[in-house]
């Protein structure tokens, strides 16, 4: 989402709930599924893979045998406290429930690298929310409302983050770099068959729009939204090596050609439209309807953009970029 990132609590309750071996209790839950692909959408606000790379997500929801894992770090809050977070929060998991159908939906918190982080569950999927203040469209500096605190800021600057339902706080960019490994490593635990997972995410090879001239011509995702660049450059720290990579195009895909039809695009409208009434919903029971943004979609739904490297590939500062077409996601069977 651009500027307009941004609900009541559903599950303050839980918030304070005790923390029993949740690993133990994620591990025991899924175990049955003999899954044959694990692959990650990590992103930071709650419409991001929706706009972004809906189609590839919603086919992979379709799919049992297939984990799909969505991680969110922003709260997308957008500086507010009016429940426009917590409605968008409700918004990214109606999306992923409209991939799969009629399936209970269970929420729990499990305990990683020192941090409570909130994971919902529903048949081949967990959603994670972390729940970090808006870094600011063209800013990267945070909100009043939060304290000025942002990814940006912690990756530059080492200034401690803390989630805005203040359940936890980050103290370091290794602190929020390496949570976010752990929170992978332990849904690969519930596939273990899949040695190389697939992660989709905003490419890191660009400048944000923090910068007014991050147009500049040669980079793969130029003038993407900060908080965006900074999920890129924390899993740009560790997934060569074990993970095959799509790194999608933001922002700047509304420049290029529209290059989505048939069911690929009407799957990728349905998320985004789940997405969208699920927000409707919950603003509305607030008093303030927000509609869902057709000028986003008219933006990026029909596009879908990005560059794919193999696990055992680097991940250098100028990579080749996908230019024009569509890249070529892995096979299957390099997904493993
Ligand atoms: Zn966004």
């Amino acid at each position: 989402m651009r500027a307009r990132h941004a609900g009541p609590a559903m599950v303050s309750a839980l918030l304070f709930a005790s923390l029993p071996a949740p690993q133990l209790r994620v591990s025991a839950q899924a175990s049955p599924q003999p899954y044959s692909a694990l692959v990650f959408y990590i992103g930071a606000h709650q419409d991001d893979w929706e706009l972004f790379r809906g189609n590839a997500a919603m086919n992979d929801l379709r799919n049992p045998n297939t984990r799909v894992v969505f991680i969110y770090a922003s709260a997308g809050d957008a500086g507010r406290t009016d429940g426009w977070w917590e409605a968008r929060e409700r918004g990214a998991v109606a999306a992923v429930r409209s991939g799969i159908g009629q399936e209970p939906l269970t929420i729990t918190y499990v305990a990683l690298h020192d941090h409570r982080i909130l994971r919902y569950a529903s048949r081949n999927s967990a959603s994670y929310f972390l729940r970090l203040p808006d870094g600011k469209y063209q800013a990267g500096t945070g909100y009043p409302a939060t304290n000025n605190e942002s990814l940006t800021q912690l990756r530059d600057a080492g200034k401690p983050i803390s989630a805005v339902d203040k359940s936890t706080t980050y103290a370091s960019w290794a602190d929020f770099r390496q949570t976010l490994q752990a929170i992978m490593t332990l849904e690969g635990t519930l596939a273990p068959s899949v040695i190389h997972p697939l992660v989709n995410a905003p490419d890191y090879a660009g400048v944000d729009n923090s910068h007014p001239d991050c147009q500049k011509p040669g980079t793969c995702n130029a003038c993407d939204h900060p908080d965006h660049r900074a999920i890129a450059d924390a899993l740009r720290e560790f997934v060569s090596g074990k993970y095959n990579r799509v790194w999608w195009v933001g922002y700047d895909s509304e420049h290029r050609p529209e290059n989505l039809t048939g069911q690929d695009f009407g799957r990728k409208g349905r998320a985004f439209l789940a997405y969208g009434g699920a927000v409707l919903d919950d603003t509305t029971a607030n008093g303030k309807p927000v509609q869902p943004d057709l000028g986003e979609w008219r933006s990026w739904g029909a596009r879908d953009y990005f560059r794919s490297v193999t696990w055992d590939q680097p991940d250098p500062d100028n990579p080749v970029c996908e230019s024009g077409t569509r890249g070529a996601v892995p096979n299957t069977a390099a997904h493993r």
